[in-house]
């Protein structure tokens, strides 16, 4: 008897596709390990080079071709993917390359005579993180989780998707970054709590504030700013360097003297003075050489009011939150510049919480990654991770209201199916409208998509009965399906908004629907009351022709009936329409067991389907 080969384990690899630098880490024993090239780099520089001569290069080699090549050099493509043209106004102005409004208003990278769309750049990068992977690992790489920040939109969402696919990967899950770091550093689930992500990198800051319970993480609030981080630190001591040399616009010089202080601040997290000596050599300016000693406290002084920035937002989300700080349970650190000693001194004073610091901040959202990918690769059962949709996703209906369908907060993948009907007598195709916020009114949400259902048989209005489905799946991707019950006519979209919604602007909305909530509730009020007055009229008018009234009682009905269609016309509030509406049902209610009242409630309840 021979043992049987044990099955090999489903392959699936993590990827952090970062703004400045992308890796991939797989799952190892109870934690992960990073991917690293052959020269045990883990990091790959988030850049592509298309070179005059047609060669692309990818990560450290671009990266080196950038200052020969600024206009072929890119990077950042994140701050482009999944928005569009028009969104992205102010962010073109910072980038070397140039940036074209293509088709649907979606932004072009444009090289040459060659445009390239942010997906297939950020494409390239996943090739090459990809690749590095199989190098690493003696194996093809099939499928991966991809991370993005919580913020992201659905388009953000997709768009990150369809670049894992130009690259040859399939996708099995988008993954919020904080949610990924959080479980790098172990924490899985297994116990309830509120995690502070705090992620300060070259070039962004991200802060997230995470609900953890029942194994299922909810990113309860995010703040940040989209242009802080290590290089504005960088630029600090770059500027102090530059005072000791002639002045230059050198560009040699200007990128040298960026990296020397880099590497100063860098030494400068482990040290209490740092020394710089800088030879560049014969410049257009002469022989340039410097040198000089920052001390730390130098250094803190002057990034200072940059670190109390990013502790403003932090108190910005516990606030948004709904929390105290003394209620965060955990404080996760992601980005290289969470080394920075002050960054830690000065979050665990205002927290009164050690933050954790044992896993490498640049890698632990990969790691994450790594471990929700062998969760779902079917090889780890232990851990159920799940993420949620940050605002509520819903139908217009009648009158211009939005009636949600799937509430913000709710965990993913989520399918509801509810029931509709026409307004119209004999309606043969509705306008399906789908809208994403937490407003009562169509008006006040952001639309999403619509489509149109047809191949309704022709009915009375209220009669066919249309089953709509709202299925947000693992990747956060909507699909919205209408289905006429008796003839089976079916239409479906699925959305992948052209316009991606800016991480202020889903917080405006959440504040804009706290601060409008009584004026909605009013608003939305006169709408179903006026839905329902007008089917009571319809209703009615349709009994009377059927019923045979004595003539007090016939005059008795027309009379209230003529008194609510005049209110209707008039567009009285809600309050004189419910009155309206009550007469009627006095005066239809008092015929007892009358075909009226019975026609009327049949109407009424087939109207509210
Ligand atoms: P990330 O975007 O997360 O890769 O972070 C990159 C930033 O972290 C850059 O600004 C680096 O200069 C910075 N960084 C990396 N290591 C250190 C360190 N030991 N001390 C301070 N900053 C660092």
């Amino acid at each position: 008897m021979t043992n049987s080969p044990a099955t090999p384990a489903r392959l699936v690899v993590g990827i952090d596709l970062g703004t400045t630098n992308s890796l991939a880490a797989v799952r190892a024993g109870k934690g992960a390990r990073v991917l690293r090239d052959q020269d045990g780099e883990p990091l790959i520089p988030s850049v592509v080079c298309f070179a005059p001569d047609g060669q692309t290069h990818v990560g450290r080699t671009a990266k080196a071709l950038r200052l020969t090549h600024p206009d072929r050099t890119v990077f950042s493509i994140k701050r482009l993917i999944g928005r569009s043209a028009r969104e992205i106004g102010e962010e073109k102005q910072r980038l070397p390359y140039t940036v074209v409004a293509g088709e649907r208003d979606l932004p072009r990278v444009q090289i040459g005579d060659r445009n390239w769309t942010p997906e297939e750049i950020s494409s390239l990068i996943l090739q090459k993180v990809k690749a590095t992977a199989e190098q690493a690992l003696g194996q093809v790489v099939r499928e991966a989780v991809v991370t993005v920040p919580a913020w992201f939109d659905d388009a953000q969402r997709q768009a990150t998707k369809d670049a894992a696919t130009l690259a040859g990967l399939d996708c099995l899950r988008i993954l919020n970054e904080p949610t990924a770091a959080a479980l790098a550093y172990g924490i899985d689930g297994t116990r309830d709590g509120t995690a502070l992500v705090y992620d300060l990198g070259g070039g962004t800051f991200d802060v997230s504030i995470l609900r953890i319970e029942d194994g299922v993480f909810r990113v309860l609030s995010t703040a940040g700013d989209t242009h802080l981080g290590g290089d504005d630190f960088d630029e600090l001591l770059a500027q102090r360097i530059l005072r000791t040399l002639p002045t230059t616009s050198d560009p040699y010089v200007l990128q040298a003297v960026r990296a020397a202080a880099e590497s100063l601040k860098i030494r400068l997290s482990d040290a209490e003075t740092a020394e710089l000596q800088l030879d560049l050599g014969e410049r257009s300016a002469g022989h340039l050489s410097t040198s000089l000693t920052v001390t730390r406290s130098e250094f803190e002084a002057a990034i200072a009011p940059l670190v109390q920035r990013t502790l403003d937002c932090v108190q910005r989300a516990v606030k948004d939150a709904g929390l105290r700080l003394d209620q965060i349970s955990d404080i996760v650190l992601v980005g290289g510049s969470t080394r920075v000693p002050l960054v830690r001194a000065r979050l665990q004073a205002m927290t009164g919480k050690v933050p954790h610091t044992g896993v490498d901040p640049d890698l632990a959202v990969a790691l994450g990654a790594a471990i929700q990918a062998d969760v779902l690769a079917g090889n780890d059962r232990s851990l159920l991770l799940l993420d949620v949709i940050p605002l509520s996703l819903g139908l217009e209906t009648l009158g211009g209201a939005v009636q949600k369908l799937i509430l913000r907060n709710s965990t993913i993948p989520t399918s509801v199916t509810e029931e509709f009907s026409t307004g119209v007598d004999n309606q043969t195709a509705v306008d399906l409208t789908i809208y994403q916020g937490e407003r009562e009114l169509s008006k006040d949400c952001r639309l999403l998509g619509h489509f149109k259902l047809r191949g309704i048989p022709p009915l009375p209005a209220g009669l066919p009965r249309i089953a709509v489905t709202f299925l947000v799946d693992a990747d956060g991707v909507l699909r919205v399906t209408a289905r006429e019950q008796r003839t089976g006519a079916q239409a479906s979209i699925q959305i992948v908004p052209s316009f991606g919604l800016t991480r202020e602007e889903v917080r405006r909305m959440m504040f804009e629907s706290i601060e409008n909530a009584q004026a909605d509730y009013v608003a939305r009020e006169q709408i179903d009351v006026r839905n329902k007055a007008e089917a009571m009229v319809r209703g009615t008018q349709k009994a009377m022709l059927l019923a045979e009234l004595p003539p007090d009682q016939t005059y008795a009905v027309q009379k209230a009936l003529k008194a609510l269609a005049k209110l209707l016309v008039a567009n009285a509030n809600a309050e004189t329409l419910k009155h309206g509406c009550d007469e009627l049902t006095k005066v239809t209610a008092t015929i007892a067991d009358d075909v009226i009242s019975s026609a009327v409630t049949k109407a009424l309840r087939e109207e509210e389907r």
